[in-house]
């Protein structure tokens, strides 16, 4: 148990925290550059299981920010091959490959299984599907996107009868908003809040508070944080009472 050394000398987590950390799974979506660092980070710590859910394969663009990839896998699917990486750095941790697009069903089963959800997916139809199926299945999410010098940041749930969602904060008319794919981003920057939800999740499963409903902006330019409460929409199509 000398890996996780570290975590037991802290009082925050300790024996217990790092035994509810290994009994814990996580249900990653996207394994761009925010999920190569949440997975590695999560797999570093200890956790029981991580779900890799990304049907895309890896593309020479993605080399420069997404670290769990090299020249030989391009080409190849990224839940494969960010899984193979992953069992290397910690065989204790359960992989299991999703490199499939989920059903509204499958997605709300893949959530259901998971103690968090963590979503650093590249567009909005998916984000909205993955919101709804956390809503759905009553499982906290972890949200997180990266542009240009900008991140962001949000953790959602559980009981979503009383917080807000992904959808109070976006409308799907929002659909338009730019993602990563066709603009620029600087390395390191999804990196950072990949990192950050991967803190949020070990809280979450070593059972530490952890503030839901706020929207954390990072800006990297002037190396500044804000943080903007979020307001639950009740006529929300997801969270909502109908
Ligand atoms: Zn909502």
């Amino acid at each position: 148990m000398s890996r996780y050394a570290r975590h037991l000398a802290l009082t925050q987590i300790g024996d217990e925290g790092q035994a509810r950390i290994g009994r814990s799974t996580a249900l990653i979506i996207g394994l761009g550059g925010i999920g190569c660092a949440t997975a590695s980070y999560l797999t570093c710590a200890g956790v029981g299981q991580l779900l890799l859910c990304d049907f895309d394969t890896v593309d020479e663009t993605n080399l420069g920010r997404q670290t769990l990839y090299g020249p030989s896998d391009i080409g190849q699917l990224k839940a494969v091959r960010a899984a193979s990486r992953l069992a290397a750095m910690n065989p204790d941790v359960r992989l299991t490959e999703i490199p499939d697009r989920l059903s509204d069903d499958a997605l709300a089963e893949a959530a259901s299984m998971a103690d968090v959800v963590l979503d650093g997916c590249d567009n909005f139809p998916t984000r909205f599907q993955v919101n709804d199926a956390a809503v759905r299945s009553s499982t906290v999410l972890i949200s997180g996107a990266a542009i240009r010098l900008e991140g962001q940041l949000a953790v959602f749930g559980p009981d979503y009868s009383k917080t807000p969602c992904y959808r109070c904060l976006y409308q799907e008319a929002d659909e338009s908003l730019e993602n990563c794919s066709g603009n620029g981003v600087l390395s390191p920057v999804p990196g950072v809040i990949g990192t950050l939800m991967a803190v949020e999740a070990l809280k979450v499963f070593s059972g530490l508070p952890v503030e839901t409903g706020k929207l954390s902006l990072y800006d990297a330019t002037s190396t500044e944080w804000q943080k903007l409460a979020i307001r639950k929409k009740k006529k929300c199509k997801s969270c909502g009472r109908s």
